[in-house]
């Protein structure tokens, strides 16, 4: 515990994982390779409800496009994010030109956009290129 249903990022095969246990690197049943979780993984829109809204513990998720220079620019701060609260957050990335429909439900009209995610629902976001310490305000407020 606290377990989280990923796809592969080699594969696509969902996995049940214990993120308690992500520096053991748990291998997909599937095809074998690791889940590396002290990084951003990418959710297809297919199975977003399932990874971003099932997820035990909270999910950031960094709405992006390839085009966007904006997205480039925090992207190293959202790994920073990914590293330090390993085991203990999920980051999600959703490449928001395959994931219209998702999009459209959280009405995100500009990106980057990151929303925190807890217990399947979005409860706090920040648009644009943020800075680091507002990614880490949106993760953990008290902070
Ligand atoms: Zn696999």
């Amino acid at each position: 515990m606290p377990n989280v249903t990923l796809p592969c990022q080699f594969c696509g095969t969902l996995n049940r994982i214990d993120l308690a246990r992500y520096q053991d690197r748990p291998k997909c049943g599937s095809c074998g390779k690791p889940f590396l979780l002290d990084r951003p993984v990418k959710i297809p829109e297919e199975h977003f409800d399932t990874a971003v809204l099932g997820a035990e513990v909270p999910v950031l998720v960094d709405f992006y496009a390839d085009w966007c220079g904006p997205c480039k620019a925090i992207a190293p701060a959202v790994d920073e994010i990914a590293q330090e609260n390993a085991g203990k957050l999920l980051v999600a990335k959703v490449d928001t030109d395959r994931a219209q429909k998702i999009g459209m439900r959280y009405g995100i009209r500009g990106i980057p956009y990151l929303g925190l995610f807890e217990k399947g629902k979005l409860v706090r976001n920040a648009v644009g290129a943020v800075g680091k310490k507002a990614l880490q305000d949106l993760v953990n407020p008290q902070a």
